[in-house]
């Protein structure tokens, strides 16, 4: 693509800082794994694009690889509203961010597309887990031992219809296609997308978090 096609596009140059209320673009994922280094400006972006949250304590706990200094929880209310369930959880800004930009420019167009309704609900398994990958007793630690991670389970319409990823994942219909879309969706400002297409392990969840890999930046989305 020639530099001129990118005018007027902000999201697709590499140096243009990031702003949650532009489209995502071709470096956004990138720029949001980033705000992990940078938490006063992940949370000045929160407040621009008109996200009410609150900042949770640090947590601290024995074991070093777990913790956080500057989680968020997502509040009610405001310009733009990302309404999880539970309510309570705290996430890491970087998760945060992402979750704003994936509700506004992938979730609740999917939802219109596939459903001509609103999503009122985004149903999630949790986040902050001090443990290693799958739960082992050695090897790395997941981005949940830093509230680096979501797992979405589903979402509930206004109209009150729930969509599951556990039930609705395998099928043909409008509920099956716009999961595939969310998850599709979610690899452009998530840095890690699990589905149930990875493994079993998956089968009841979209894992969703922003995992800092260096230079190379690589992304899985599966
Ligand atoms: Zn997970």
């Amino acid at each position: 693509m020639a530099w001129s096609g990118l005018r007027g596009r902000p999201q697709d140059l590499p140096w243009a800082p990031l702003e949650l209320g532009q489209p995502v673009g071709l470096f956004t994922g990138r720029k949001l794994v980033a705000l992990g280094e940078q938490p006063v400006r992940c949370s000045a972006l929160l407040t621009q694009a008109g996200v009410r949250y609150a900042a949770m304590p640090p947590r601290r706990p024995a074991q070093a690889q777990c913790g956080y200094e500057s989680a968020v929880r997502l509040e009610r209310g405001g310009a733009r509203q990302i309404a999880l369930a539970p309510a309570t959880v705290a996430v890491s800004c970087p998760v945060a961010a992402a979750l704003a930009m994936w509700e506004w420019d992938v979730v609740a167009p999917a939802a219109q597309r596939h459903f001509g309704a609103r999503v009122s609900r985004i149903d999630h398994l949790g986040s902050y887990a001090c443990r290693r990958l799958y739960g082992r007793s050695s090897g790395g630690w997941s981005e949940h031992a830093t509230a680096n991670a979501l797992d979405v389970a589903g979402f509930r319409l206004e109209d009150g219809r729930r969509i599951s990823v556990l039930h609705d994942w395998h099928g043909e219909g409008a509920r099956a296609a716009f999961l595939r879309d969310v998850r599709d969706g979610a690899c452009r400002v998530f840095a890690t997308v699990l589905s149930p297409d990875y493994n079993a392990a998956h089968r009841d969840h979209l894992h969703l978090d922003q995992a800092a890999r260096g230079a190379t930046g690589w992304r899985a989305c599966r």
